[in-house]
């Protein structure tokens, strides 16, 4: 019996290829893109354990959970790591990231999330990316909530290692992620004597038997179905054009927040609009409304929205509205709302209203 996912003849080095130069584009960069066989979290821990290292020391931006894991693996790898830890109603600005790189001139690393998607936050990373160049420290951004929400040019923003993965704005799976490498991040890799060799963590092994090898053959059997599937997420963004995709994760996130800003028992969880990402919106309960319970009832009542409760210590306090792919849609947004009102027992008509006049694309 023939099945659509099995049987597949083997994805070609030619193909994995071309797919690396639409992720490229993607990323406005001309550097090299290596697209990793595994979940985000692969080429993130491969980042920092190929870029820190005993003797270096780490300006790490926390301004959500991620940023809380690359510190875990900055000690691990031996860095001396500075915290900037950031309130998650706020983003960090580029004068927070030039005190802290000021006060430690021995900072070689920075690693920053763009977008969070749990906290709902979002960082500039163009005028963080200027700081640190001027300051000479390698540059990390997990652009994993932002690629395909939000702008995102490596190169004109000066970033060295840029991670990616497919599921959030890009609507595919989770089982592959891309990372874009500058050429100081490569020397910077080749380097350090404890960078991953050998390893599935390892990216110069990708640059010694995949790019410097003329992309030729590829080392392993690439993970088929999720390179399929990336390639679908690239042909589509493309097909709708990227800027349009942008536009729609912008609107959504504008109109959301909008739209709870006029519900009485909730409010906007990130102060200033310029601060919140477009693939996620987080709202605050208020009047001691427990969040969990909230999205426990209007999930029931609409089982398919895209609502969950903060994680951890966020759970009673934090709503997270996701705008992920096809959930950047006004008719998903209006559903949104109006739920959260029928739940909050308050009219959803001028959130509604309001979300309506906000989408703007
Ligand atoms: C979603 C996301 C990832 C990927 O992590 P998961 O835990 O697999 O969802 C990494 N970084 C950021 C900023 C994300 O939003």
């Amino acid at each position: 019996m023939s099945h659509p996912l099995l049987d597949l003849p083997p994805l070609t080095a030619e193909r994995f290829a071309a797919i690396e130069r639409r992720v490229a584009a993607l990323l406005h960069t001309e550097q090299d893109v290596v697209i990793t066989q595994g979940e985000a979290l692969l080429p993130l821990e491969g980042c920092i354990r190929g870029g820190a290292r005993p003797g270096s020391t780490a300006l790490n931006v926390v301004t959500g959970p991620y940023g809380q894991t690359f510190g875990n693996w900055l000690r691990d790898a031996g860095a001396t790591v500075v915290d900037l830890e950031v309130p998650f109603h706020a983003a960090v600005s580029a004068q927070d990231v030039a005190r802290a790189l000021s006060g430690h001139p021995e900072i070689d690393f920075v690693s920053l999330v763009h977008a969070e998607a749990a906290t709902g936050n979002t960082n500039p990373v163009a005028e963080i990316g200027e700081v640190v160049r001027s300051h000479g420290a390698l540059f990390m951004v997990d652009a994993v909530a932002s690629v395909a929400a939000e702008p995102l040019l490596v190169d004109a923003w000066g970033v060295d290692l840029c991670v990616i993965g497919a599921q959030k704005a890009m609507g595919g799976p989770a089982g592959v992620s891309a990372v874009s490498v500058s050429e100081r991040a490569w020397r910077r890799l080749a380097d350090n004597p404890a960078a991953p060799r050998r390893s599935y963590l390892s990216l110069l092994d990708w640059k010694e038997r995949w790019i410097d090898a003329g992309r030729k053959a590829l080392p392993h059997a690439p993970a088929q179905l999720e390179m399929l599937a990336l390639e679908a997420c690239l042909e589509r963004i493309e097909e709708a054009g990227l800027d349009a995709v942008i536009a729609r994760h912008r609107a959504a996130a504008a109109a959301t927040r909008a739209g709870a800003a006029a519900l009485a028992a909730v409010e906007p969880y990130v102060y200033r609009d310029e601060d919140a990402a477009p693939v996620a919106t987080t709202l605050r309960t208020l009047d001691g409304v427990a969040a969990d319970g909230l999205v426990a009832r209007a999930l029931a009542l609409e089982p398919g929205l895209p609502l969950v409760a903060g994680g951890g210590a966020l759970a009673k306090e934090m709503i997270r509205v996701n705008h992920y792919g096809r959930d950047a849609d006004p008719a998903v947004v209006v559903r949104t709302l109006r739920t959260l009102a029928g739940v909050l027992e308050a009219d959803p008509e001028p959130a509604v209203a309001a979300a309506d006049a906000a989408w703007q694309v």
